[in-house]
């Protein structure tokens, strides 16, 4: 519970002002429920003194009268204390969104989709349940008892007392059954997140999926999972479903004991007619909040076990956040890049070992190698996108852990090996990150991009709306999509992850044209399995195993007769057999 208050606390307090309301109309609304009885008690013992008209008109007036007003309170309790749960909400709802987009790779490698979809909603709600009818009921109930007791004990304390016996059974009865519910709703809580993984994984991959005609098993193990669901959540209405009688049972119990004990004193005279009454009312009231107090259990149960999953996500720093005191980036970058003695692992594999080199401002350098060898890898130290494990990746001169992240991906145009498109139009995707992008602009970089003759066939030109992930796009069109928002950056570094493997030769040479051109005194970087696509390039590494095997130019390393004479002749013969 501390840690959970310690986690809200922040939250809790940017509304002060409305919980100090809202604990008023509480209070309020408590002190007026508990002169009811009073008001009861004092009429009927009037009453069996001697019998007055006027007496029973006062005593209607006032149950009137204080009922209206607990009714008010009531009602701005509710109002005041569950709209600042919606609040929290919207606050960490906001906070999530804004932490899971600074967020580096590793974390999403970590989580799925659904995990964090899960977290977004099921989760989420699960913690305003908590802060809302939770903190307002349990306060709720703890006040009114704290409130009742004092005054049933005033009159009485000897049947309070007796009253009150069974209510360690009532607690030992909520702390049991709490926890079952509570281990069982995280079970329940897990197995949403498969499933929510699930239905994420098969939308996304619906294409493959029937390709290689696997919707029949998909949805048996889709079932299976929902079967799982099903079962879960019985299991937990079964242990639900056995408390609520267990707490009937006990107030029954109480009931019992009040009468008992109760009448028992009324008869001996030691309280009179209307005390007796009183008890029983205050009884009354008190079954409220006995039952609202397990429901109450139950939530605060699930809220804090959610709100430590969010927390989870939420705490989750950034592998690679801005220094403290970030070193300024030059604006405009001259573009010089420099590895030094860089090493990459991930979990299982060195992927990086020892690369040297340097890059000159405005020069084009590509990477060749097999696939596995490492380009990727290399390519997104230079955005920042990894840190190297060991050596440094230096800018113009500056180490790139000094510097904010985003001020350096800011002058880089990264066109990654996987293009991601959004779900707008082509003009959207195109500008995505330059919000001031003119039409002119747009279409320049597009034509750059080799897009143009494309964009012509589209029914509604660049309007045309992109479906999710670039789905009514061919492979092709989505890399050039991706080249011309690179381009549209006008960076300092252009990098290009294998982003022309889909595009035929014939187009690729016209793009590179393009961007020789555009990219005069500025870095390009390129990947590319294709000579056709690196020989003209100023300089070139081929990558193996994580370390650079042979670097120079095109004609300097068909002389070395190594890896890139060999990819050179294969690709040669391969161009001659088609030519045929
Ligand atoms: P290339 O681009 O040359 O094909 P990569 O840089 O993508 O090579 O991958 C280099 C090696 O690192 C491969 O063995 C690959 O399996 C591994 N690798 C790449 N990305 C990850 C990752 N996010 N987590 C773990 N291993 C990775
Ligand atoms: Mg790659």
């Amino acid at each position: 519970m501390r840690r959970s208050l310690r986690i809200l606390l922040p939250y809790l307090l940017r509304y002060k002002r409305n919980l100090t309301l809202g604990a008023a109309a509480l209070l309020g609304r408590n002190l007026l429920a508990v002169s009811l009885p009073l008001l009861i008690a004092a009429a009927v013992d009037s009453l069996t003194a001697g019998f007055r008209f006027s007496i029973v008109l006062w005593l209607c007036a006032g149950l009137v009268g204080l009922s209206a007003a607990k009714g008010i309170c009531q009602y701005w309790m509710r109002v005041i204390l569950i709209g600042i749960s919606r609040d929290i909400e919207y606050d960490l709802r906001n906070d999530l969104f804004g932490h899971l987009v600074k967020l580096s790779q590793d974390f999403f490698a970590r989580y799925r989709t659904g995990d964090i979809m899960a977290r977004a909603t099921n989760d989420l709600n699960a913690v305003r349940m908590m802060l809302g009818p939770g903190l307002m009921y349990s306060t709720d109930t703890i006040v009114t008892a704290v409130l009742a007791i004092t005054v049933m004990a005033s009159v009485d304390w000897l049947l309070t007392l007796v009253m009150l016996l069974p209510a360690p059974l009532v607690t030992l009865a909520v702390m049991v059954f709490g926890r079952r519910i509570h281990r069982r709703f995280e079970r329940i809580q897990e197995l949403f997140s498969d499933i929510s993984s699930r239905v994420q994984e098969n939308i996304s991959g619906v294409r493959i999926i029937r390709a290689y005609v696997q919707e029949q098993s998909e949805l048996q193990q889709f079932e299976m999972l929902n079967q799982d669901y099903i079962r879960q959540n019985l299991r937990l209405a079964k242990i639900s479903g056995l408390f609520m009688p267990a707490l009937h049972g006990l107030i029954g119990l109480t009931f019992l004991l009040v009468l008992w004990a109760g009448g028992y004193r009324l008869l001996t005279g030691q309280i009179t007619i209307g005390n007796f009454l009183m008890f029983n009312v205050f009884m009354g009231m008190l079954i409220w909040p006995m039952i609202a107090l397990g429901w109450v259990v139950n939530l605060v149960q699930r809220g804090n076990a959610s709100l430590f999953r969010l927390h989870g996500v939420l705490s989750d720093s950034p592998s690679i956040a801005p220094p403290s005191a970030p070193r300024e980036l030059p604006e405009p970058l001259a573009g010089a890049v420099e590895f030094r003695n860089v090493h990459v692992r991930y979990s299982a594999v060195h992927a990086v070992r020892g690369v040297t080199l340097s890059i000159p401002v405005g020069a084009t350098v590509a990477f060749v190698g097999h696939t596995g060898s490492g380009k990727s890898t290399l390519l997104q130290l230079v955005p920042r996108m990894l840190d190297p494990d060991s050596g440094a990746v230096l800018v113009d001169g500056i180490d790139l852990r000094e510097v904010s992240p985003s001020a350096l991906r800011r002058q880089i145009g990264f066109v990654p090996q996987e293009t991601f498109l959004f779900s707008a139009t082509l003009a959207e995707n195109i500008a995505f990150g330059v919000k001031s992008a003119s039409e002119e602009e747009i279409r320049r970089a597009a034509d750059l991009a080799g897009l143009t003759p494309d964009v012509e066939g589209f029914p509604a030109g660049f309007q045309t709306m992109i479906g999710e992930r670039g789905i009514t796009l061919s492979g092709g069109q989505k890399q050039r999509t991706a080249i011309a928002r690179a381009i549209l950056r006008d960076p300092r570094i252009l990098i290009l992850d294998d982003a022309l493997s889909s595009v035929d030769t014939l187009t690729e040479e016209r793009v590179l044209r393009g961007l020789s051109e555009i990219m005069r005194g500025r870095t390009t970087i390129l990947v590319s399995h294709r000579v056709s696509t690196v020989r003209h390039a100023d300089r070139i590494f081929v990558i193996e195993n994580g370390a650079v095997a042979e670097e120079g130019t095109h004609a300097e390393l068909l002389s070395l007769k190594g890896y890139y004479a060999d990819l050179h002749l294969k690709q040669q013969l391969e161009e001659e057999l088609q030519a045929i």
